[in-house]
């Protein structure tokens, strides 16, 4: 067996510790611990803690991986976001849609209807009622213009069976008839009459043209008399 040196030792020792000598090295260097007590000491030393080889390379590709990562995760919260904003303009779409959004409630018997004393609006779908339905005062002739509409929210939370009153008799106006407008006609109940046919005249031809396109719900009896 050739003369071993403690240089050549020393540097197969981190190999031997992590046991990845072939068995001809590993004779070779037992031999040599055998007899030598600075190899065994600094053998001992490994044990208790392993030196960590990384080759340079190694943290280049590292560094590398890492900046991989970083751009790929940017990439990725740029997805989210514009996912998670996409998915909040749908929702908040959706939540006008349901509550704000108003749909005209075509006229019929079951919409409105006259108590039986004839002497109060009857609206089936009650709460409708409460933000719904809108007069256009004409308080010169007594006549009031009337319409229903809901929100898909309503149609789909409210208890439709109930009732809810227009009471005629508490109008404080000299009310004489009461018309339910058509679709195309409630935007005037809404915004009013555009300004340029606000005069009296104009709003009178418009109140006679809503009359002849209305549906007559409710008549005051003495009127109906005359
Ligand atoms: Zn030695």
């Amino acid at each position: 067996m050739s003369k071993i040196t403690c240089k050549v030792v020393q540097d197969l020792l981190p190999l031997y510790v992590d046991e990845v000598l072939s068995d001809d090295s590993i004779n070779i260097v037992d031999e040599h611990l055998d007899t030598c007590e600075q190899c065994t000491q600094f053998a001992e030393n490994l044990k208790e803690s392993p030196v960590k080889i990384q080759p340079a390379e190694n943290a280049d590709e590292a560094a590398a991986l890492k900046k991989i990562k970083k751009k790929l995760s940017k990439k990725q919260i740029k997805t989210a976001a514009l996912t998670a904003l996409g998915v909040i303009v749908l929702a908040a779409g959706l939540f006008y849609g349901l509550v704000f959004m108003e749909w005209y409630i075509p006229y019929d018997e079951s919409a409105v209807c006259l108590s039986d004393d004839g002497r109060a609006l009857v609206t089936a779908r009650a709460h409708y009622c409460c933000y719904g339905a809108s007069f256009l005062p004409y308080e010169e002739d007594g006549t009031k213009f009337f319409y229903l509409t809901t929100t898909a929210f309503s149609e789909l939370t409210w208890n439709h069976e109930e009732s809810g009153l227009y009471n005629v008799d508490s109008d404080t106006t000299l009310l004489k008839e009461i018309y339910y407008v058509p679709r195309e006609y409630a935007h005037i109940i809404k915004d009013g009459f555009p300004m340029p046919i606000a005069t009296t005249e104009e709003r009178k031809v418009k109140i006679e043209e809503l009359k002849s396109v209305s549906v007559l719900v409710w008549q005051a009896p003495d009127s109906a008399r005359s």
